[in-house]
């Protein structure tokens, strides 16, 4: 590890790891802090869990040169399948309607991890990544910043020009820069695991909306399915620890027939669902980005999603600039982010609390919205440009592949 750094990001989880590759892509050096060495059983961002990627992460991650190694490990989503339980109406998408090959993918958050650190082994000209280091403090002047780590019991510091803060949702270190988060705790939580079911799931995720709350299953390799299942609070734990075949029948229940019977549930486990919003994303020669920066109920999938936009608008933005932690550059991310952040965040917690209630008005309106969105050119168009990511003022790393 060196004294000083143009660039400093502390966490080397999704978000920070994916940024660290952007910014050695368009030649910026940078240190990456993160708490947990990859091999740890409680790396917490890149475990067990699953994500969807939409088309505009897809192209996010080509143009950082993984494309071929996140194709090796991923699932591609080729239809989308929007229902709910109790009611004739559905909306479906299908990747030929909207010209591509797929509408988004699927990975496991420990193999996209393994991807993104094979890829760091290829740019250590720019990438230092240290782990297990904990950032304990920050300070900042007007011409720097200074970080104190902890590495193998003693505390170093080190010196830079932008502190990154890629430390998850709740982020020490935003606290500690005095930065509020705007909470919503939806009383929910995400039971997820994967399963096998009796019927192949031909690259098709559904989401499905149930009395409880909503359920997404999403194709993943080796024909098995990964599943995010809204559940009140008080009764994941009761889902996580049923037995196998009870769960089965539950989700069965709960999911119809598309699939047949499920033959086999993988480890369940589960996740408390609330939403955080940071008042700004800059103070400072620090800016947040990822979960730090906003973390969102998984209904839509769009938590990474958007970090990953976070992130190539903030490396398109550095790729010019002198002073990495300049005012002007950094102001100018915070308001390039503005509406994205805003519109992914209003749709999401919309579509989370419009769809785990169970009110009948309210069901009919989804019901009524889930036809339109199959029938209505306007409605489906507006549908394909969110699922694919593109329902915004994009980046030009989002925009295309190469
Ligand atoms: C059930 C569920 C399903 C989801 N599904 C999807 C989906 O389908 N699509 C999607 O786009 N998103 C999805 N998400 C959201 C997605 O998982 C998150 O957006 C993503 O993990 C955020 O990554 P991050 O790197 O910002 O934060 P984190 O994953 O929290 O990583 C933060 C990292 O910082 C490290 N760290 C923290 N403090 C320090 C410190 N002081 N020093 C050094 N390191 C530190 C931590 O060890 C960690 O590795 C889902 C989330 C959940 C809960």
């Amino acid at each position: 590890m060196k004294d000083s750094y143009p660039v400093a990001i502390v966490g080397g989880g999704m978000a920070g790891a994916s940024l660290a590759l952007a910014l050695a892509k368009r030649g910026i050096a940078c240190v990456v802090f993160e708490a947990f060495a990859l091999s740890e059983q409680s790396q917490p961002s890149f475990d067990d869990r699953t994500v969807a990627l939409s088309k505009a992460s897809l192209n996010i991650l080509a143009n950082l040169g993984i494309a071929e190694e996140i194709a090796r490990v991923s699932e591609a989503i080729k239809t989308i399948h929007v229902s709910e339980q109790g009611h004739i109406g559905f909306a479906r998408l299908a990747a030929e309607e909207c010209d591509v090959e797929q509408l988004g993918a699927v990975i496991e958050n420990w193999q996209l991890g393994k991807v993104l650190h094979q890829a760091f082994s290829k740019q250590a000209e720019y990438i230092d990544y240290v782990a297990p280091a904990k950032v304990l403090e920050l300070s900042q002047s007007h011409d720097g910043a200074e970080l104190t780590v902890e590495i193998d019991g003693q505390a170093e510091t080190v010196e830079t020009q932008l502190v990154v803060l890629a430390d998850g949702a709740r982020s020490p270190l935003r606290q500690k820069l005095h930065i509020d988060s705007e909470q919503r705790d939806f009383e929910t939580a995400a039971v997820v695991c994967n399963l096998s079911t009796q019927l192949p799931h031909r690259n098709q995720a559904f989401e499905r909306f149930t009395a409880d709350g909503p359920l997404a299953l999403l194709p993943l390799s080796r024909q098995r399915m990964a599943l995010v299942w809204s559940k009140p609070q008080h009764q994941a734990e009761h889902y996580v620890s049923m037995p196998e075949n009870e769960f089965a029948k539950e989700l069965e229940h709960a999911f119809g027939a598309r699939l047949g019977r499920i033959t086999k549930v993988g480890k369940r486990q589960s996740f408390p669902l609330v939403q955080s919003k940071a008042e700004t994303l800059v103070r400072g020669r620090c800016v947040l980005v990822g979960n730090a920066a906003q973390s969102l109920h998984p209904i839509a999938g769009q938590g990474f999603n958007l970090g990953l936009r976070d992130i190539s608008v903030l490396s398109e933005l550095l790729s010019g600039a002198e002073d990495y932690g300049d005012f002007h550059v950094l102001n100018q991310y915070q308001s390039l982010r503005q509406s994205d952040r805003e519109q992914t965040l209003w749709v999401t917690e919309s579509l989370a609390r419009l769809f785990s209630n169970d009110w009948a008005p309210l069901s009919l309106t989804r019901n009524l919205l889930l036809k339109a969105m199959d029938i209505v050119p306007s409605a489906k168009s507006i549908f394909a440009q969110q699922a694919m990511g593109f329902g915004f003022k994009n980046s030009e790393l989002a925009a295309n592949d190469e």
